[in-house]
């Protein structure tokens, strides 16, 4: 059991808890109390741990004791508030939200004016009519969301009434509908409650408080908050935590507002207050998209309206800037935004209220941001001496490092189209796809292999798997920090939100006087806020400017090299580009299937015997050594790995007919030869058959062209200039004597090339993957005959988990969702399993020789966590993709900062 307390208060100037317990208070408890501890102004409240959402969980109940600390706490509320929770005469009212410990914007559960009855409204409207019309539409809202939420019946029949009574006083907005208005809606809503629920509105304020609590615990086991945290690897918590709050009202007059802020650009990085506000509003309004929000400050207002086309008096009339409309506010919000960031040292992405001209503070959480805003906001904040270094490689998502290289539009592409239309540049990037209209179609249609883009009024929650699946997000509706642009920034993905010019109907939309259908094809610019039909072509930025200079901070912090796994000279080249400092794997099989190579490899398979396969091997032999000229040459001294052949042989044969004929002739042997061939080299289980070093132990002169092909490139492009490090890798050993068997020919041959050479000298090494288990528990033995080790996690994974590389697809993704296993192994390493296999390998081999190199190539060599993992167990290097190099580094210089630290 634990020993923490089950309400934390946060109130008159003191909290109980602070911005480290997050784990207990969820990130909204926590950062609401790290506020009012730094003298914010935050309405009075307490949190509800996590600890008891787990409790919840099982039992289904919220226990005694926490009731009996509810009471507590709401008492210590009221004496700060001077109201009394259920008091007819003087009420307090609540806001109850969720808030776990990992941000999961929209995804979770909120009530808001909570408390209120028929006989607190009507004494409230009696006692303040001027308040009467804030007083219904509070009302009318909570028995909306208490329907939805707490009661799970759907709140667009309530949505539906107000559309309707809109229409019929010829209103665009809730805010234009009268007092009278809003309590025929309080009314109908009553009735359609009950038609919904059975059941009258309950009207003791403590029931709706302990109904309310459930709802929220209830709700971190919704099935949207579930995909949220599968696609968004949240594991490990406990739970939600419940904060109740008192009120405050934006919606209390035209004196009151709501709104959200970021402390700097979430798209860019610039370094000015960007924040959307509405008048006479209350809390989810202003991301809902329900009317367009404002700008908070005068000058982005200016530009807001210019943009738009609107006139300086419509402006000023309509859409002022919170600014010029409550000033005091507003420069009290620009001074809780340098406190926020100054304290947090991190971009602040802010909610508030500002009630009868007052403002309260209702949230603040370190901003989700862009890569581009992430590594802008990282350097501007060294230069100001917020943070050194080490703390700006922390702020570097290596994942978003990904999306710095996703493409944008070419240039001369974009040059020559018209754009159907604008948009806000919500998420940057680009993207072309089918048009679809749903998530369920952007799932199937992704499923199926196509590309699509995802077309809403606006997004919510339930669209995640479909914005997941989809190239690109458009909306119609919806600001910059609407649902699908911070869903979209999060995932780095191209969205355009807010294109009001749209005209949705079913199953087409009407932009710019084009009709495109479902199926069509459209291109987002998500950098620009553009839509253009058809197809523009893309193309991938340089990694220049902000993200080279902390790319050079991230080098210097690294300690594990980062290589890349490249088969061909033009691979490397690239990799060399993205700062890979060498390769770690060259499938030397890859090399086979360019040109007219195949047909003489075929040839050599075919062969009937040693004599016919060193002919095939002769012809061969040429074309492997200019390719590893053309790697040495590309990675221009550094170290390259090259793998001996590893796949099983039926991998290179044809299997149909008509190929099997043209080889026949091509060869000038019969098709039946081919043929039974082709029946002798298929195998049962081909993955655990003839592959590997086994091939180099059936067939050495096989692996004795490959070496002597190594050996004799690296003398010549030594003899250019360069300092060529070939490593010669034998793969798929299980058992030290399969190494020094296969070793020991590889000797012959380089001491054969090296003779021949005139004694001439070349730095190399001769090592071995580890990817059999064997091979890794029997390390210190193997160690012995090698002068490396790189793990092949891809088969150590499939040979120690006894999953199929090529069938767990479907089985996985399920394991996924059940969580049998958290992620998918051959993405991420399987840390305590395959881990361990690789952690013992490490430790045995070090025991053996010290200074025995050790790196990684299976796919896992580019997984941030597996870099973190493999950082702590002591690997010189790791080796991944071409493009997954900058990741790599940076997670790698994460990973030294984190231990520096002590993280
Ligand atoms: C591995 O098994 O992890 C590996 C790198 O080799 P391959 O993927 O070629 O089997
Ligand atoms: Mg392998």
């Amino acid at each position: 059991m634990s020993s923490h307390m089950n309400v934390y208060y946060f109130g008159s100037g003191k909290a109980d808890g602070d911005r480290t317990m997050k784990h207990l208070l969820g990130g909204k408890g926590a950062n609401l109390a790290e506020m009012v501890n730094m003298g914010i102004p935050v309405p009075p409240g307490f949190t509800i741990t996590t600890e008891v959402c787990a409790k919840y969980q099982k039992t289904q109940a919220i226990p005694a004791d926490v009731i009996e600390d509810v009471k507590h706490n709401v008492a210590r509320v009221e004496a700060e508030m001077h109201h009394k929770f259920g008091d007819v005469q003087n009420p307090l009212l609540f806001s109850v939200r969720s808030g776990a410990a990992a941000s999961m914007p929209g995804m979770m559960d909120t009530v808001l004016n909570l408390g209120l009855n028929h006989a607190i409204v009507d004494a409230w409207v009696a006692r303040q009519p001027e308040q009467s019309r804030f007083v219904y539409d509070s009302y009318r809202r909570f028995i909306t969301m208490y329907a939805d939420i707490v009661m799970q019946a759907g709140r667009e029949e309530f949505e539906e009434e107000i559309t309707v009574m809109k229409k019929a006083r010829g209103t665009k907005f809730d805010s234009d509908l009268q007092t009278s208005d809003l309590k025929e809606l309080v009314e109908s809503f009553l009735k359609l409650y009950k038609k919904k629920t059975g059941e009258d509105f309950p009207q003791d304020p403590w029931e709706q408080l302990y109904a309310a609590i459930r709802a929220v615990f209830r709700s971190w086991g919704n099935p949207r908050a579930d995909v949220y945290r599968r696609l968004n690897n949240i594991t490990g918590l406990l739970g939600t935590a419940v904060n109740v709050q008192s009120m405050v009202f934006g919606n209390q007059n035209d004196r009151s507002a709501t709104g959200v802020a970021f402390s700097r650009s979430p798209s860019t990085g610039a370094n000015y207050f960007y924040g959307e506000y509405l008048v006479n509003a209350q809390g989810e309004d202003v991301v809902a998209g329900i009317r367009t929000p404002q700008q908070i400050g005068k000058e982005l207002s200016l530009k807001w309206a210019q943009e738009n086309n609107i006139t300086e008096e419509e402006r000023a009339l309509r859409y002022p800037s919170m600014e010029e409309f409550v000033p005091d506010a507003y420069k009290q919000l620009c001074d809780i935004r340098t406190k926020l960031e100054l304290h947090y040292k991190d971009l602040m992405d802010i909610e508030f209220t500002v009630e009868d001209g007052r403002l309260w503070m209702l949230q603040c959480r370190v901003g989700k941001r862009t890569i581009h805003a992430a590594l802008r906001i990282a350097i501007e904040m060294v230069e100001e001496g917020l943070i050194n270094t080490d703390e700006a490689i922390l702020r570097v998502d290596p994942e978003q490092v990904d999306h710095l290289l996703h493409p944008s539009i070419e240039p001369t592409a974009a040059a020559h189209a018209h754009p159907l239309g604008k948009g806000l540049a919500a998420s940057p990037g680009a993207a072309v796809g089918q048009v679809v209209f749903d998530a369920d179609a952007a799932l199937k249609w992704s499923e199926a292999g196509k590309k699509v883009i995802m077309v809403r009024l606006e997004t919510s929650p339930e669209d995640l798997a479909g914005m997941h699946a989809a190239q690109g997000i458009l909306t119609a509706r919806g600001g910059m920090t609407s649902h699908a642009a911070v869903v979209a920034r999060g995932m780095g993905k191209c969205c355009v939100s807010g294109c009001g010019e749209i005209h949705l109907s079913a199953g087409q939309f009407e932009l710019g006087g084009t009709i495109i259908k479902e199926g069509d094809v459209i291109t987002l610019d998500g950098s620009k806020g553009l839509i253009y039909a058809g197809a523009l072509a893309l193309h991938t930025a340089k990694l220049e400017g902000d993200f080279e200079k902390v790319l050079q901070w991230c080098r210097q912090a690294k300690r594990l090299g980062v290589r890349a796994n490249a088969d061909t000279p033009a691979d490397a080249a690239k990799a060399h580009a993205f700062g890979a400092e060498g390769v770690g794997l060259c499938r030397t099989e890859h090399m086979f299937f360019e040109g007219k190579r195949i047909e003489v490899f075929r040839e050599m398979i075919l062969a009937d015997d040693f004599a016919g396969r060193e002919k095939a091997l002769a012809k061969l032999l040429p074309i492997q050594r200019e390719d590893f000229e053309g790697l040495f040459r590309a990675m221009k001294g550094a170290p390259v790995t090259i793998r001996l052949l590893d796949p099983p042989l039926h991998e290179f044969v044809p299997n149909e007919l008509h190929a099997q004929e043209e080889l026949a002739k091509k060869l000038g042997i019969p098709l039946a030869k081919v043929q039974s061939r082709v029946t002798e080299l298929h195998e049962l289980n081909p993955m655990l058959g003839l592959r590997g070093c086994r091939l180099g132990i059936m067939y050495p002169e096989v692996y004795n062209m490959q070496v002597r092909a190594i050996m004799e490139a690296a003398l010549m492009v030594g003899k250019e200039g360069l300092h060529v490090r070939p490593e010669i890798m034998i793969p798929l050993v299980g058992k030290r004597s399969e190494l020094s068997f296969t070793k020991k020919n590889a000797e012959d041959t380089i001491a054969a090339v090296l003779k021949k050479a005139g004694g001439a000298k070349v730095d190399y090494m001769l090592g071995t993957m580890i990817e059999v288990p064997r091979a890794a528990l029997t390390a210190d033995q193997i160690a012995e005959e090698a002068e490396f080790f790189s793990f092949g996690t891809n088969d150590l994974t499939q040979m120690g988990c006894g999953f199929s590389r090529d069938d767990a697809g479907p089985f996985l993704r399920l394991y996924g969702e059940l969580g049998i296993y958290d992620r998918d192994p051959f993405q991420s390493l399987d840390q305590e399993g395959i881990g361990e296999l690789v952690r013992i390998a490490v430790q045995k081999g070090r025991k053996t020789k010290p200074n025995l190199k050790v790196g990684i190539c299976g796919e896992h060599g580019g997984d941030p966590r597996t870099i973190h993992f493999l950082h702590g167990i002591g690997l010189d290097y790791v080796s991944c993709s071409p493009y997954r190099v900058p990741v790599a580094i940076v997670a790698a210089a994460r990973a030294a900062v984190k231990e520096k630290l002590g993280k």
